[in-house]
């Protein structure tokens, strides 16, 4: 028997606190545990001389492995079994790049245009050529701005439920929208297509947000996006509210958190969810120095988190904890396609319009073009490169976004935020669990 590589021990004020990275089993660990693990590192472990329960705990939190097993070895099976998964299809499509905002910090050009019938005919193919194998179809609608487009998003989705009811395939959708456009009877077509949730970002109150997310038109939107919020939401809706932070925004969170509070019926339904402020190209260049750092961000990002839960609100999962993963984001896995308007392909949300990065074309015989648009994205291996290998948090973090990695200076993977705070992260989970045991 040895130890994970994965293991943290940490002592805190009155505890020693227990975290696996493999597993993300959280524990406050006794005397009994201790000892188990300085006999294993002694080699002096004999498994019929402890509790059975402790030792079985310790194996299925992961800290305690067979001799034989190597952890970076059984991190790549599951990664290629995820990642060449073709039962799980996923795609994500910008019916138009065109939008009626123009936010600061956009990385898009917005052309006009909007999926021709005839995309529209290519890419309903394509789906059906995936869904002969798929057990599962994710679509996320994104854009520019997707409901520039509705009466595409609705006929699309018709022709989706109906591929997936003949192949009996489960179907679920989601909205990326500033949700400007929205009308009333939205809602009802959205529960109709199966379009479970939607993003709308708001980036504080009302003169800071109209300012950072411009309406072309120059109005604002504040107060009809609150009020789109609610629509979705009384409709049982799932919402994402997503507050996009740099140092512009960042001392207002609190008011925008008390407006929400106030105004949004159902605030505790409401999952918020707090966006990095990128500069990824030369079309958002200009924000840069507004602009956080991972490594500063993971320093600011906690202290919102317990804002937002201080307040009743729902945070996203994986933000507030972190989760084993075997891939960063879609552009690790081979059935999972970005899709513009024109019908062209890519791996990466941020590369949508630009033809430099377009894999391939729905409208093309031969479609996915397995050249280095595709394979190099596909073949990134994070378990491959000496400073990911040799990172405790690989099994949490995965390598990091592999876009940061192409545009950074010096090539080499870029640490998620995880890796400067998952140990806050558990410290404020402790905190918490003992909060509520003793309340
Ligand atoms: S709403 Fe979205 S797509 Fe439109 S300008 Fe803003 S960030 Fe860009
Ligand atoms: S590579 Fe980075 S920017 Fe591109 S989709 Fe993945 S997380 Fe987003
Ligand atoms: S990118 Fe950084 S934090 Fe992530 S696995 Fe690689 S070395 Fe670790």
């Amino acid at each position: 028997m040895k130890l994970s590589r994965y293991n943290f021990l940490r002592q805190y004020d009155d505890a020693t606190i227990f975290f696996n990275a493999t597993t993300c089993a959280l524990a406050v660990v006794d005397e009994n545990f201790l000892r188990v693990v300085d006999d294993v590192k002694n080699n002096s472990y004999v498994e019929k001389n402890y509790d059975a329960q402790l030792i079985a705990d310790m194996k299925s939190s992961g800290c305690l492995i067979e001799d034989d097993v190597d952890e970076l070895e059984r991190l790549e099976f599951y990664r290629n079994l995820a990642k060449y998964d073709m039962t799980n299809f996923g795609l994500t499509i910008a019916p138009t790049l065109d939008c009626n905002f123009r936010c600061k910090y956009c990385y898009e050009t917005h052309p006009k245009g909007k999926m021709s019938s005839e995309t529209q005919e290519a890419l309903i193919k394509f789906v059906e050529s995936r869904l002969e194998r798929a057990k599962k179809f994710s679509l996320t609608w994104y854009g520019g701005e997707p409901l520039l487009a509705k009466e595409i998003v609705y006929a699309l989705s018709e022709k989706f439920l109906e591929l997936c009811e003949k192949y009996s395939i489960d179907y679920d959708a989601f909205i990326i929208t500033n949700a400007s456009l929205l009308e009333d009877s939205d809602a009802e077509l959205f529960k109709k297509y199966k379009i479970n949730g939607a993003q709308i970002t708001i980036d504080g109150v009302k003169e800071l947000h109209d300012n950072r997310r411009r309406a072309i038109t120059g109005e604002s939107t504040f107060d009809r996006l609150i009020d789109r919020v609610n629509l979705l939401l009384n409709n049982g809706l799932s919402v994402v509210v997503r507050i996009n932070i740099d140092k512009e925004n960042i001392a207002h969170v609190d008011e925008l958190l008390d407006v929400l509070v106030e105004r949004i019926d159902k605030h505790e339904k409401l999952k918020i969810d707090f966006g990095q402020v990128s500069p990824f190209n030369d079309v958002c260049k200009s924000i840069e120095g507004d602009c956080y750092n991972n490594a500063q961000f993971a320093d600011v990002m906690l202290p919102l988190y317990e804002k937002v839960l201080a307040r009743g609100f729902t945070v996203n999962k994986m933000a507030a904890y972190p989760i084993p993963r075997v891939n960063f984001c879609c552009v690790d896995y081979a059935n999972e396609f970005v899709i513009d308007n024109r019908g062209e392909l890519y791996r990466c949300w941020n590369h949508v319009g630009n033809l430099k990065y377009s894999s391939g074309n729905v409208n093309d015989d031969d479609k996915l073009t397995l050249e280095k648009n595709y394979l190099s994205w596909i073949q990134w291996n994070p378990i491959r490169h000496p400073k990911c290998r040799e990172c405790s948090c690989l099994p949490i973090c995965m390598g990091g976004c592999p876009e940061a990695m192409r545009t950074s200076n010096d090539g080499q993977p870029v640490c998620g935020t995880v890796k400067y705070n998952f140990e806050k992260v558990i410290e404020c989970f402790y905190e918490r669990l003992k909060g509520a045991i003793s309340d």
